[in-house]
């Protein structure tokens, strides 16, 4: 018996219809290659698996490793990891040299998930598509359009690198232990349109979290730093950073670092 650990954000989820409709999701087939974040006692694992030749797992919890090791399954790689120090880019590699789609998948823990979509965000370009269960309000940031009050650094930023929709909403009961908040899973697809370099990624970062530091000042306060060379209109200058487009801040992105 396993009992969830609170620091490894461990809610195992136990209802079927979620499980088949992630699994269903995910469209696992035998030549595609994916790796699960946190397979836990394999709630997603086996039903993945029996559809799939090869799958990968990136577990931290030493015991659920040991579990997954002496399961002895075909086909199944554990890795002993954290997911926010794991090489995603290099695994895709690796894979991209067979033939078949990459796709990262998982429950995450609701502990780390910002920082591990940022960590993941250097991987997009060898990933066609991560599928994951987030805390719900987490989803509800991600995919909110400009205008609305879930808009934020976390929109702008995923939204500049991915393709994103909310797909399902998942309550409490349909884990245990139980989480305290409402649960959602997201499917995020890499954007083709992705031109940015890494300097005007990085200045995309820059202007994002100057616009947002102070949410409620205008941009005529936050981006003060910047004015001389963005030019903001009169309308930009009065508006706040959630008024904004993420195609407009990536133009501001690329004129920072010309
Ligand atoms: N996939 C299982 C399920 O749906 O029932 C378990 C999901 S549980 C919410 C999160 C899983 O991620 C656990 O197995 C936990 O041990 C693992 N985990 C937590 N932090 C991790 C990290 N930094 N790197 C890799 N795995 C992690």
């Amino acid at each position: 018996m396993h009992r969830a650990r609170k620091r490894f954000g461990q809610n195992f989820l136990q209802d079927q219809g979620i499980i088949y409709s992630i699994v269903s999701l995910i469209q696992p087939s035998a030549d595609m290659h994916v790796i699960e974040i946190g397979p836990g006692l394999g709630a997603l694992t086996r039903p993945l698996l029996s559809n799939l030749d090869q799958l990968d797992l990136l577990e931290i919890d030493r015991d659920l490793v040991t579990y997954w090791n002496e399961q002895n399954l075909s086909g199944l790689k554990v890795i002993e990891g954290d997911a926010l120090k794991f090489d995603f880019s290099e695994w895709a590699q690796d894979r991209k040299n067979r033939k078949g789609l990459c796709k990262v998948v998982g429950n995450l823990p609701y502990n780390i998930s910002s920082p591990l979509l940022f960590h993941l965000v250097s991987a997009a370009q060898m990933i066609d598509e991560q599928v994951f269960m987030l805390q719900a309000e987490v989803v509800e940031r991600m995919v909110a359009k400009a205008g609305s009050s879930d808009y934020s650094r976390l929109s702008v930023m995923l939204q500049a690198r991915y393709d994103m929709e909310q797909v399902l909403e998942v309550p409490p009961e349909a884990f245990d232990p139980q989480p305290k908040v409402n649960s959602a899973v997201v499917r995020m697809i890499p954007r083709d349109d992705f031109d940015l370099s890494n300097i005007q990624w990085s200045a995309l970062e820059q202007v994002v979290a100057a616009a947002f530091a102070q949410r409620r000042k205008m941009l005529r306060t936050n981006l003060q730093a910047f004015a001389d060379r963005l030019r903001l209109t009169e309308v930009e200058l009065k508006a706040r950073a959630q008024d904004i487009s993420v195609d407009r801040y990536i133009e501001w992105a690329k004129v920072i670092a010309a």
